[in-house]
């Protein structure tokens, strides 16, 4: 049977998930839907995997994955171009997500053997008779699911952290762009033909819900903060890990001393680049009153100079469009002003970019993940204002700040796992710095040191180097020894 073919809506016809353009709805590729078994049987064949990659040691995967990173510069190019058919992403969006992957991929690489290496711990007093060693030994199997807005940047990031640990990975692309999801697994295994170090598994939720069921040691998960807590309860199942990256509703606060065009400059990129479709883009801003109308003039020129179909590609997931509608409709009905675009943006398959002003705090366009170009922009009387409407969401993804004097002081005080001071986004390519959320945004973290141990266990081991100082784990201490341990106690601990 020939199923309907909506552009951009993956289809699945006998056994196969085809993925089209969302504009035009020329395909961009087709591939093999997996059923339960074929996931368990892949999970399977990684688990022998990831006991041929543990043994090449830091070095040996070093290596391996810096060849990967250069092979995927080479043929940048032909990824672009992919993405931009597989998700309508303009090609300049395409380079620089895989410039980002590539940081992180490089950053993991060269780190992982000196954040996860084993190490000797400081000798403590009251068991100074031992020393202590700490290493970082792989989960085995890592299963990764990605979401469809930053198909090569979201999962190359746990992919690079899991991999450097010395985890095989099984990774679950979005069925919206399962193309660039295999273009990943096939490029790698070019450069490591020996095992399946890297595989993917395809088709629709199921198949995400059935990775997490399969004997993965730990569960990578980024997308939607709905399916972040059904993806928590299948895992709950067997006890396995997970870190969740899910949705945000970020925050730029303008302070009265930010350089107004460089803030609007890069309030109008955070909101509107990938057409909105970014986790951690901007979604609220609020500027002092102040520089409030000049910020706003700024804004609404800037992004007023942006085509659709040039800058703003389509919106990828055709469902998404009744959402952006129905968040700009249902700011508009509250009271809140469209300064620019607004109930006649929504063209499918684009929205041509939205500015909107007075928008009560209980709308929709507030409150929840809009993920379209859309941006409003709030007046505040002060810093400690912007700082608690900022704050009061569920979300806590990232989040920017502009101004100079007191910048850094509001960034520490907005509740989020990452904020920018004057830029937006900036923290997602910086290989070192770790990225996650709190809150309904999720938690655990990937990049960085932190994201390279979120994909090992700590094993600790004391070795026993001679008698005891202080004998207190043994029934052959004596009531002098426990009177000795509390003289110590005294000396070291008891003073005040
Ligand atoms: P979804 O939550 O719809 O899907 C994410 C992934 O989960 C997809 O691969 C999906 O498969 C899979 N999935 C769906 N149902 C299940 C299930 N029951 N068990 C296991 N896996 C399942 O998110 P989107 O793809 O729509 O991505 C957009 C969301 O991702 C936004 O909320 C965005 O904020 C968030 N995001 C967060 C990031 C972060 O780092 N914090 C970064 C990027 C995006 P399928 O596609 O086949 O349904």
């Amino acid at each position: 049977m020939t199923a309907t073919r909506v552009p951009g809506t993956p289809v699945v016809e006998d056994g196969v998930l085809i993925s089209t353009n969302p504009a035009s709805g020329a395909e961009a590729g087709r591939v093999p839907v997996a059923d339960t078994e074929a996931v368990t049987e892949t999970v399977r064949r990684a688990a022998e995997a990831a006991r041929w990659w543990q043994s090449l040691g830091y070095d040996g995967r070093r290596e391996r994955l810096l060849r990967w990173r250069s092979l995927i510069v080479r043929r940048i190019e032909e990824l672009a171009e992919l993405t931009t058919l597989e998700t309508g992403k303009p090609h300049g969006d395409a380079v620089v997500e895989t410039t980002g992957a590539v940081e992180h991929l490089d950053w993991a690489a060269r780190n992982a053997k000196r954040v996860l290496g084993p190490r000797r711990t400081r000798t403590r007093l009251l068991v100074a008779e031992h020393t202590g060693h700490v290493e970082y030994q792989p989960y085995g199997v890592v299963g990764v699911i990605g979401p469809w807005n930053y198909p090569i940047l979201t999962p190359v990031g746990p992919i690079s952290g899991a991999l450097a640990a010395g985890n095989a990975v099984v990774l679950k692309p979005s069925e919206y762009t399962p193309i660039i999801g295999q273009w990943l697994v096939d490029t790698f295994a070019e450069v490591v033909p020996e095992q399946p170090v890297l595989q993917a598994v395809h088709g629709l939720g199921d198949v995400g819900a059935a990775l997490c069921r399969s004997g993965v040691g730990k569960i990578s998960f980024t997308g939607s903060t709905a399916t972040a807590k059904k993806v928590l309860a299948a895992c709950a199942e067997n006890l396995v890990p997970a870190v969740i990256e899910a949705g945000g509703k970020d925050a730029l606060i303008v302070d009265a001393d930010a350089d107004i065009q460089a803030a609007a400059e890069a309030a109008v990129w955070g909101a509107m680049t990938n057409a909105g479709q970014t986790c951690i883009g901007i979604e609220r801003v609020y500027a002092v009153a102040p520089i409030y109308d000049a910020f706003v003039n700024a804004v609404t020129e800037k992004a007023g100079k942006l085509r659709t179909g040039e800058e703003i590609g389509p919106i990828t997931m055709p469902r998404q469009i009744d959402v952006i509608r129905e968040h700009i409709d249902d700011a508009l009905a509250k009271g809140g002003k469209a300064v620019l675009g607004g109930a006649d943006a929504v063209q499918p398959p684009y929205v041509s970019p939205t500015v909107l002003v007075d928008v009560p705090a209980d709308s929709s366009e507030m409150r929840d993940e809009t993920f379209g170009p859309t941006l409003t922009i709030t007046k505040v009387a002060d810093a400690n204002e912007a700082i608690e409407k900022a704050n009061d969401t569920p979300y806590g993804l990232g989040g920017a700040v502009f101004g100079k004097k007191n910048a850094v002081r509001i960034a520490r005080r907005l509740r989020s796992g990452m904020v920018a001071v004057n830029s937006t986004l900036s923290f997602v390519g910086m290989g070192n710095l770790p990225f996650g959320g709190v809150g309904e945004s999720g938690y655990g973290r990937i990049h960085g040191e932190d994201g390279l141990r979120e994909f090992a266990r700590s094993k600790s081991i004391t070795v026993r180097r001679g008698p005891s100082v202080l004998p207190a784990m043994t029934f052959e201490r004596t009531p002098a020894n426990i009177a000795n341990i509390i003289k110590t106690l005294r000396i070291l601990y008891g003073r005040k």
